[in-house]
């Protein structure tokens, strides 16, 4: 088509946060052509907000090593987590770190001058006998201070950036195989057609499903929509991990770092109430089960305010020169977000949506699998995932805090190097199907005839109050098979999506058209899987089951050590 224009990569990766950078590096590193694209400058992606940590067992401050972080990353996952690539995970870990520090990452220091690490959910030595200070950690901006050093390296590494660019579908030729993607030039309106030995999705989370989230606006899905729509199927999608600690009415982060150095948990009698159920880890036990216990304190009538609907984080106990010295954005948050001063009195906090443990299915080199043709875990060549778009499934049912910035950095590496050598035996590329553009030209087309329809925006906003009311922190099966049938309807209303506004240049309103098509994928998947799955495991709580793991120092009544023998 004359309108559109075409450009040949060796790989094309779409996404400039944590994950598509750390494997950029891989590739520019090793003389590849690269093409980056990301819908926001590469140093606004998502990660810049991860706060708390990333995890290794480097074992200088405390008795700590893979082993342990293997276990709890195993229990953490409500025992759904795929053991092999936790194992490749964990004993990764040490190595990405260090290298990051190599990098130019300004990690916290200890006085001896070793990385400084905090206590995490879920993260314990000796096989869950205490926590352990396992999250190394640049202030309460980790991910903001590792976005910018990957972000540096991959300017020296000469990696050629499409900022603003959004990519819109796959092209498949006629083996199945990824051969290239095609993307709108936001800024001009322009489309283009990428051609690539590889392409890698890197599209990070979809929190913006739900209307409650500590996601940017920026996470609404696409590459689990691409995928989606190129005919491969998302794996463990009814897995949301609800962040204890989203300040109440705002949705806003409060990294678990606060616990981690010390701050609690109380209800409306001032009762430290982890202490009642999780003996050990207190604060500090795993994401889902502190939620449902902030939840039961709600039910049984001791949550605060005028409508007794939320609890309170207190830090004041930690000084105000810690909080100003190893948590300064969440000052800054509880000033700007609830109006308190964190350093004198409590905060509201309710579970607020957080984290995607489902995505695109991969295997630990980042290729992406599916159960196509009757053959179980067969590779689309050409076509990777990596970050929380992709479930490589070492967060199986419910991730620990700070294994995410983890997975970013192993699995970025271990998709970067594998992409290396399956474009070197590539020598040439595939030749493009005629019709290589077609859905996207179809899809530009009808938005462009469309009149008297509904507003992206519009439907946007009933996909997101139809997640949170009925796949939202506490599930009933009723109100989940409902929640699939309005989904259903809601989708059938996308061809109906019309453009108030159809000019070519930064046209944001056909921007929000085209994340709709992604958003209802995710939500659909996300729907029909939660309503599928008749248990409760990790963050999928349905009250209509019993929820056997709930004394996090025994989930499913198993000896953990015994298991561990095994
Ligand atoms: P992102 O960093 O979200 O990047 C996605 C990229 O894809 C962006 O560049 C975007 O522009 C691009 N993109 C998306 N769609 C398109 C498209 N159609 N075309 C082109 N480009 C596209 N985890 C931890 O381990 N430790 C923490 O302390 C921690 N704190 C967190 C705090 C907050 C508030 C949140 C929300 C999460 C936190 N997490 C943490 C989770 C972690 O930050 C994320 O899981 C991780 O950063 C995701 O990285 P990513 O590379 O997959 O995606």
């Amino acid at each position: 088509n004359a309108n559109i224009s075409k450009r040949k990569f060796d790989v094309v990766i779409i996404g400039a946060g944590g994950s598509g950078m750390r494997a950029a590096l891989e590739l520019s590193r090793a003389g590849l052509s690269v093409a980056s694209l990301s819908k926001v400058f590469p140093t606004r992606s998502h990660t810049v907000a991860a706060q708390g940590g990333v995890s290794a067992a480097l074992g200088n401050m405390s008795e700590d090593n893979w082993h342990y972080h293997f276990y709890d990353t195993v229990k953490g996952s409500d025992w759904l987590g795929d053991q092999d690539a936790i194992e490749f995970m964990c004993r990764e870990a040490p190595n990405v770190v260090i290298e990051l520090e190599h990098f130019g990452m300004p990690f916290d220091r200890n006085p001896d001058g070793t990385i400084y690490q905090r206590p995490f959910g879920g993260h314990t030595a000796n096989y869950g006998e205490k926590p352990v200070q396992r999250a190394c950690a640049a202030a309460d901006r980790t991910g903001h201070a590792m976005l910018h050093t990957l972000y540096q390296q991959n300017v020296k590494a000469k990696t050629n950036f499409f900022v603003e660019w959004m990519a819109l579908d796959l092209v498949r030729d006629a083996d199945g195989d990824v051969v290239g993607v095609t993307a709108l030039e936001m800024e001009t309106g322009d489309l283009h057609l990428l051609e690539a030995k590889a392409v890698l999705l890197a599209t990070g989370g979809a929190g913006r499903i739900f209307a409650a989230s500590t996601n940017a606006f920026i996470n609404t899905g696409d590459g689990l929509g691409m995928a989606a729509r190129a005919g491969i199927p998302l794996q463990d999608m009814e897995f949301w991990q609800f962040h204890p600690t989203g300040v109440a009415g705002a949705g806003v982060l409060l990294t678990e770092g606060c616990r981690g150095e010390g701050a609690i948990l109380i209800n409306s009698k001032g009762e430290r109430f982890m202490e009642r159920y999780a003996p050990t880890l207190k604060d500090l036990a795993p994401r889902d089960f502190v939620s449902r216990c902030m939840d039961q304190e709600i039910k049984e009538g001791r949550g605060c305010g005028p409508n007794k609907d939320y609890v309170l984080l207190k830090l004041d106990h930690l000084g105000a020169e810690t909080i100003h010295k190893r948590l300064p954005s969440v000052y800054e948050i509880g000033i700007n977000f609830a109006n308190v001063d964190v350093t004198k009195e409590p905060i509201p906090v309710v579970p607020t949506i957080h984290y995607q443990m489902g995505g695109i299915p991969t295997n630990i080199h980042g290729q992406v699998v599916t159960q196509a043709h009757g053959v179980h875990n067969a590779v689309v060549n050409g076509l990777y995932a990596v970050g929380e778009c992709s479930c490589v499934s070492v967060h199986g049912a419910n991730r620990l805090g700070t294994n995410s910035l983890l997975d970013l950095l192993v699995f970025g590496k271990s998709a970067g190097k594998h992409i290396v050598e399956f474009v070197k035996q590539s020598k040439e590329h595939k030749p493009l199907p005629k019709d290589a553009a077609a859905r996207t030209l179809e899809r530009l087309n009808q938005l462009e005839k469309s009149s008297d329809g509904i507003y992206a925006q519009d439907l946007a906003n009933e996909i997101r109050a139809t997640m949170q009311q009925h796949a939202g922190v506490f599930r009933t099966q009723a109100s989940m098979d409902e929640g699939v049938k309005k989904i259903a309807a809601l989708r059938a209303k996308v061809a109906n999506v019309t453009l108030k506004d159809k000019s070519k240049v930064f046209n944001t309103a056909r921007i929000e058209a085209l994340e709709v098509d992604n958003l209802i994928e995710v939500a659909q998947a996300t729907m029909v899987s939660a309503a599928a799955r008749k248990e409760c495991r990790g963050a999928h709580t349905v009250d209509d089951y019993e929820h056997p793991a709930d004394h996090p120092e025994f989930p499913l009544g198993r000896n953990d050590k015994e298991w561990l023998k095994h």
